[in-house]
């Protein structure tokens, strides 16, 4: 009987276009498929609360879709190199198969297992297939990394969908040996707060199946007006694939091929799949960006910025992490966060400027919160679109361009929508008085219920001045810092 192989699940837990399972389950020898909690190896990137709650059910997902097809989740909480090399011993494997991960932290980890088993006889082979384009395949001319996003995004296009998604694999066959397994119940995964992870359970249905019911329902009601109502938080505009895209659920290049698919029945949906695969493209572009620049969660991708004079502010601060800041857009999209796990990407621009530009608070607190509390919480794209919002990352919008939270609010949820939903003691505000609260007659506020102070907040910074103190503090920086 021929030795059976360890699939090591890491952030691809589904079993359609999984190549490295596929090729594991092709070999034909029996297939244990481990999943290793191992905390102490992020350094300080553990998953965060949010993020956790979801692994739980994803997992929950994973074990029985597994376990429909003949086969097991083992479950190990430790160090993952010492726990895969203890399993290959117990059960005899002399191969390893895995999906990569493309954290450094995660691809040192991946190197050091390879030596490891390979002192015992263990091949690892990692694979790809979380990203559209693996890392080192995409460069410039000069054969670089690239920096700036259109030629990446140029540059990758026709790589795209080479090929065709790959199917589940039918049969997984075990080993005949027993192994031990840790229960998701041991692992704690699920917060202690039940009321807060009620909002989440509420909206979300993590695992492979809810990742396909999410792409399906993107792809029959959104698709077609996704160019024109991406930006509109109070639409179901968007796909919200993003934490089953970071958990592995669903692969870009199949999201790319369903919507292509789609796209190819309907003349209209066209502009719409090409707008969205694009939005894939600038996941692919993070995560190249981290894989090539590893200091890129903690650091300015710009090195000069490092001297830039932030504030520190723990009441500014926790305002804006509870959604009390008086601008109504920011605190409905920090409330939805608080409530969904999940906030709406335009609502997600704002919201961080406001915290780096009118508070001048480190871009990092703005990361960690959103670390913890965001479901779709990803190194990469957290890391490159905070560096992106504070005009440090590559390819960022510049620092002088400061987000009007009143004005951006105005443009895009126009009738107010988005603000009545996660703002329930304005609704009763006039429109064009929501937006700007402070503003409204006090006769208007009474008939509306809301004493400002009590009910809802003051602005906690007038946005004018806000902005001239940002412009300052840009022009003196730039005009002390060295070179
Ligand atoms: P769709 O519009 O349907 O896009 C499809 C997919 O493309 C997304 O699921 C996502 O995987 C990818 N995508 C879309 N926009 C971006 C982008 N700007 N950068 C990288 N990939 C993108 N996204 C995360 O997945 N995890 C994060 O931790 C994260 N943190 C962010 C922090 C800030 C300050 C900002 C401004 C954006 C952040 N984003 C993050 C990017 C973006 O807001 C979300 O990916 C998007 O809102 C998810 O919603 P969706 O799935 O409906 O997106």
């Amino acid at each position: 009987m021929s030795a059976p192989i360890i699939y090591l699940f890491r952030r691809d837990l589904r079993l359609a276009d999984n190549p490295a399972l596929s090729a594991a389950v092709a070999t034909g020898r029996p297939v244990e498929c481990l999943f290793v909690l191992d905390d102490g190896a992020s350094g300080p990137w553990k998953g965060g609360g949010a993020s956790r709650w979801w692994l739980h059910y994803s997992l929950a997902g994973l074990a029985a879709a597994l376990e429909g097809r003949g086969g097991r989740l083992i479950l190990r909480r430790g160090d993952t190199e010492k726990t895969v090399a203890a399993v290959a011993a117990g059960i005899g494997a002399d191969a390893v198969y895995l999906g990569r991960r493309y954290e450094p932290w995660a691809a040192a980890q991946e190197g050091r297992l390879q030596e490891r088993l390979s002192q015992n006889g263990v091949a690892v082979r990692r694979f790809g297939g979380g990203l559209l384009c693996e890392p080192e395949s995409v460069r410039t001319g000069q054969g670089t990394p690239f920096k700036v996003f259109t030629p990446f995004y140029r540059a990758i296009l026709p790589l795209l969908c080479a090929q065709a998604p790959l199917p589940t694999p039918v049969k997984v066959l075990v080993p005949a040996s027993a192994v031990d397994t840790d229960t998701l119940e041991d692992w704690r995964l699920l917060p202690r707060q039940p009321d807060w992870s009620g909002g989440l359970r509420d909206h979300w249905t993590p695992g492979e199946a809810g990742a396909w019911q999410r792409l399906e329902r993107f792809a029959t009601n959104a698709l077609a007006d996704y160019g024109a109502l991406r930006d509109v938080p109070a639409r179901d505009g968007t796909s919200e694939l993003s934490p089953h895209l970071h958990f592995g659920e669903i692969s870009p290049r199949q999201c790319a091929a369903r919507v292509r698919a789609v796209a190819a029945q309907q003349s209209a949906a066209v502009d719409g799949a090409e707008s969205f695969v694009r939005q894939l493209v600038w996941r692919d572009f993070s995560h190249h960006l981290l894989f090539h620049t590893p200091s890129l969660p903690e650091a300015p991708f710009r090195p000069d910025y490092g001297t830039f004079p932030w504030r520190d502010d723990a009441a500014a601060l926790r305002a804006w992490q509870t959604g009390a800041t008086g601008y109504p857009l920011v605190d409905a999209g920090m409330r939805q966060l608080w409530r969904t796990g999940w906030m709406h990407n335009r609502v997600r621009m704002v919201a961080a400027s406001f915290l780096v530009k009118h508070l001048l608070i480190p871009w990092q607190r703005g990361e960690e919160w959103f670390w913890d509390t965001l479901v779709d919480a990803d190194l990469a794209n957290n890391a490159a679109n905070w560096q992106w919002v504070a005009g440090c990352g590559a390819d960022a919008a510049p620092y002088f361009r400061i987000f009007n939270p009143v004005t951006q609010s105005e443009k895009f949820d126009p009738d107010g929508a988005y603000l009545r939903r996660w703002l329930p003691e304005l609704a009763e505000l006039p429109t064009k008085h929501l937006h700007r609260p402070w503003q409204a007659a006090p006769e208007i506020l009474n008939r509306a219920g809301v004493a400002l102070g009590r009910d809802y907040p003051m602005p906690i910074v007038d946005h004018a001045a806000a902005r001239a103190r940002a412009l300052a503090a840009f022009a003196d920086w730039r005009r002390d810092r060295p070179g």
